[in-house]
């Protein structure tokens, strides 16, 4: 299978670094060296800032009706090239090659939606309390953005930034992911060939903090979007802070599941079970911690480590491979040291707990049980593919649990009552609360979280409001 080494896109030209600077790209799955990466220093950020800055210009002044067809045809050939698209990121990411397909499509949809909400960014006028004045409230494009996109959702996490910023007149230059990057430039590829004007859309590489500590800065970039770590989130924010910038920060979480007495256990094992394991657990909305009633505690987790044994791990190229890799051996490493320090404290290791075989970063489904409050997993993200459940008898002490930790972005409910349901959604304090389902993020709904998750929203109409400026304009005709 060909892997394509990746170039940076600058003014709407493919190229290499400058200086001539590369990266090695590695296979998680093997372990082997597959491509280089362009690698960015200062001279190529200049470049990109500059055309970024022209690219604002001619954007924001082409019509919302064009900037959609536009968009439309990129989103076009998105489906067109997706099966193409997703041998490329399994074989950089990891996850199976049918994760990777849904990921290139739904791309499609979320850049389709967004150039429709785009037509619609309306004003208003508001009624005067000086009879002779029109008071008008306009929406204008904030100017060009910085996005720092990571590498579990390698297309999802630049699609929804790149395509609130297109659709509402931005420029924007992605600092994509160095450890996923080729298939993110394939999505860069199908917006350049839809026709974007240069300087529209940018991508570079190189070392995180150098590119950030740059780009946020610079006079040129007039807000950031950062989906990563909360601790990086912070940092980030801290300087766009300092610097006045917009900001939009979509980081860690460490979602609870709360599975009522009342609850469908067969929904809930299958819904929740599957999506513990996608992308091998490192999504910031995977489930994490689980709070079972007791009564029913024993059968969900009997359950759930069938379905965690079952699954097929391996090479994400293979047919029915259900769970791949971890991206980067980081990943592996955290997995083997929560599972030793909650083994050491008490938990149970239901199935999985272990690294399988000696090449590539696979880690086994893994299910914990009677997991005490003080084990790492319960207060660190895990961002793989644990499990780890405890017990409780009140509802009300369940919610007190999943809000004690300082993340809030998604959690999970499973129960028949309306009741419970209600204290659910008024208890919980996240941005995302899905009850008897997994999480189906559309592009319609927004995506965000509160306290240490970070602020805005990458979904829905508050999506595009974050990229848009609020202008008051009161004229007295002369
Ligand atoms: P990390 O904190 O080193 O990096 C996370 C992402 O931030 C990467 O894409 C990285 O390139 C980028 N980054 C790091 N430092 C940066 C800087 N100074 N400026 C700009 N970008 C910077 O962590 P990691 O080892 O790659 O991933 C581990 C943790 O990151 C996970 O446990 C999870 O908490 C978090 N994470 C969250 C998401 C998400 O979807 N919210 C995605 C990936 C990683």
């Amino acid at each position: 299978m060909t892997y394509p080494n990746t170039q940076l896109f600058i003014d709407n030209q493919w190229c290499d670094a400058a200086a001539g600077e590369t990266l090695a790209v590695l296979n998680p799955a093997t372990g082997q060296e597959i491509g280089r990466l362009a690698h960015a220093r200062k001279p190529d950020l200049d470049r990109a800032l500059a055309a970024a800055e022209r690219g604002f210009a001619t954007w924001r002044n082409t019509p919302a009706h064009e900037r959609s067809a536009i968009m439309r045809r990129a989103a076009g050939l998105m489906r067109e090239r997706a099966e193409a698209i997703a041998a490329v990121m399994t074989q950089e990411q990891g996850k199976p090659l049918v994760e990777a397909k849904i990921e290139a499509l739904a791309a499609a949809d979320i850049i389709e939606w967004f150039a429709e909400e785009g037509r619609r960014v309306y004003g208003r006028i508001v009624p005067p309390r000086n009879l002779a004045a029109d008071q008008r409230v306009l929406k204008e494009p904030v100017g060009p953005v910085a996005a720092f996109t990571p590498w579990n959702f390698p297309i999802n996490q630049v699609v929804r930034k790149v395509s609130a910023a297109l659709a509402t007149g931005c420029s924007i230059l992605v600092k994509g992911p160095e450890e996923t990057p080729a298939s993110p430039a394939e999505l860069i590829r199908a917006f350049s060939d839809a026709g974007l004007p240069a300087g529209v859309l940018g991508l570079v590489y190189g070392v995180p903090a150098e590119i950030s500590e740059y780009l946020i800065p610079h006079p040129v970039i007039r807000k950031i979007t950062f989906t990563g770590s909360t601790p990086v989130g912070k940092q980030l924010a801290a300087m766009a802070g300092l610097h006045m910038k917009r900001a939009t920060m979509e980081l860690g979480g460490h979602a609870p599941v709360i599975v009522c007495d009342d609850a469908d256990l067969e929904l809930a094992v299958k819904a929740i079970g599957a999506a513990k394991f996608r992308n091998a657990g490192q999504v910031c909305i995977s489930p994490t911690r689980y709070l079972v009633h007791n009564k029913v505690k024993a059968d969900f987790v009997d359950a759930f480590a069938a379905l965690a044994k079952g699954l097929k791990v391996g090479n994400g190229m293979e047919k029915g491979i259900q769970m791949g890799p971890m991206a980067n051996d980081r990943g592996l490493a955290t997995m083997v040291r929560l599972t030793e320090n909650a083994a050491a404290k008490g938990a149970k290791v239901v199935t999985g707990g272990e690294r399988i075989g000696t090449t590539g970063n696979f880690f086994a489904p893994t299910v914990l049980t009677d997991v005490p409050l003080d084990a790492d997993i319960f207060n660190q993200e895990p961002f793989g593919p644990i499990a780890a459940v405890r017990g409780f008898d009140d509802l009300a002490d369940a919610i007190k649990e999943a809000n004690r930790l300082p993340w809030g972005l998604s959690a999970y409910a499973f129960t028949r009552s309306l009741k419970n349901a209600h204290q659910l959604s008024h208890g919980v304090e996240v941005g995302m609360l899905w009850v008897n389902q997994p999480a189906a993020p559309s592009a319609e709904l927004p995506f965000g979280g509160v306290k240490d998750s970070g602020y805005g929203s990458e979904g829905g109409p508050e999506a595009l409001e974050a990229y848009l400026n609020t202008k008051t304009v009161s004229i007295i005709c002369g």
